[in-house]
């Protein structure tokens, strides 16, 4: 524990993950894909197509240019209809621990899984 501990402390990668769990637990467990996408920053949004080279896209709002997991759960306006307890300035430390913010951020991820064409755009001047 102590030398996944020290490891996870000093390490490069998972600094998303890092910032939300610092602490290692072996009692930690997240069975559900959309709040895993929440913790990790990978998910089917812009920001992980454009880091793996998947496709280059952004989200149809033209809001954030990062288009991360933060901006589907925090602000996007396209999926503001599922939001209502949760507000820009949130935490995800904060929402995790509140039952209606956990409910909300699996109906906003499931929403851009389900919907992403509706959500998401190839970006024009990539586009033959
Ligand atoms: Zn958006």
């Amino acid at each position: 524990m102590e030398e996944w501990q020290r490891r996870w402390h000093n390490g490069e990668k998972g600094r998303f993950t890092f910032n939300i769990f610092p602490d290692v637990k072996t009692s930690r467990c997240l069975d559900n894909r959309y709040l895993a996408q929440a913790t990790t920053n990978h998910g089917p949004t812009p920001y992980y197509f454009r880091k793996f080279n998947l496709k280059d896209c952004n989200c149809r709002c033209g809001e954030d240019s990062e288009d991360g997991v933060l901006h589907y759960i925090l602000s996007c306006p396209l999926l503001g209809h599922l939001r209502n307890s949760i507000r820009p300035g949130d935490s995800m430390v904060q929402l995790l621990q509140n039952k209606r913010s956990v409910l909300e951020i699996k109906a906003m991820l499931h929403a851009l899984y389900h919907q992403q064409s509706d959500i998401i755009e190839l970006d024009p001047a990539r586009v033959d």
